[in-house]
């Protein structure tokens, strides 16, 4: 198997594409570190899909936005791993609204969750992959951050910082070892966009050229693929998984 051996962190695994990415690692023989911020009971049922799997899996609650909890979250799963070798920056959270009546704090809670979280978790797991010199870190941003959207100018600076963060970082740890992509899903299956109201749900699947949404799964084979050594070569690039979007 692919990933035998190796350890994976994957944030907000508890449900959506997260959970698919926490899943399908285990199933290329990945150990699985399984982060959440409130859903317990999903996140356990994760953990048991990862087990009968024949798996380890690890669950660590913290906000990926709070320092001194990543930091302590981290610590966790390396001591119960031994180590990270994978990193998967997936939480990420939407407070919609046109710009005009956008409050402040929903600008700074979704640039925090999406934007600082994946810093702080990276710098957290770096130290390690840099000491070991291998890594794989993959960084789930969006296709608005490429199209922009209309009711989401927070989300998509938070998901076009991620793409400059990874080509910035993948440059830094290139001789180290590590490489630092990023995956683009278009419209997916998920608690998120089953949020949406219908209206906007159908305007947004007309516009796909497949003609139809994707699923959590289909973002975490792309997620699988980079995270193997079959990616090896690949480093600051966008994967985008979007039945055509984009
Ligand atoms: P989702 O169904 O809403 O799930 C979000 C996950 O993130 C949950 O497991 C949640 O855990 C976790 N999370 C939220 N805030 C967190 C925090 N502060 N700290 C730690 N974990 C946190 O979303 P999704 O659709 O699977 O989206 C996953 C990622 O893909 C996001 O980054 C999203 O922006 C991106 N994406 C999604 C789509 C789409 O169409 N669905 C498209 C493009 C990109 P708890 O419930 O435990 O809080």
């Amino acid at each position: 198997m692919e990933l035998e051996g190796k350890v994976a962190l994957v944030t907000g695994a508890s449900r959506g594409i997260g959970r698919a990415i926490a899943v399908e690692l285990a199933r290329a023989g990945a150990e699985v570190a399984v982060n959440f911020a409130a859903s317990e009971d999903a996140a356990r049922e994760v953990a048991s899909e990862i087990e009968a799997l024949g798996r380890k899996a690890y669950l660590v609650k913290f906000d990926v936005a709070e320092p001194e909890g990543v930091a302590q979250g981290v610590k966790e799963v390396e001591e119960t791993f031994g180590r990270i070798d994978i990193l998967v920056n997936n939480a990420g959270i939407t407070r919609d609204g046109l710009l005009v009546r956008m409050k402040e704090e929903d600008w700074e809670r979704v640039l925090s969750v999406n934007l600082k979280g994946a810093f702080l978790v990276t710098k957290a797991v770096i130290p390690g992959m840099m000491k070991r010199r291998w890594g794989r870190i993959i960084n789930v941003s969006s296709v608005v951050a490429f199209s922009g959207n209309p009711g989401q100018s927070n989300y998509a600076a938070s998901k076009a910082g991620l793409v400059g963060f990874s080509r910035s970082l993948a440059l830094e740890v290139a001789r180290r070892g590590i490489t630092v992509n990023v995956v683009a899903p278009g419209f997916i299956e998920t608690d998120m966009t089953a949020a949406l109201p219908e209206k906007a749900r159908e305007a947004l699947l007309s516009q796909v050229p497949m003609g139809r949404a994707g699923t959590p799964e289909e973002v975490a084979h792309a997620v699988v693929f980079l995270a193997s050594d079959k990616a090896s070569y690949i480093t600051g690039t966008v994967l985008h998984v979007n039945g055509g979007l984009w």
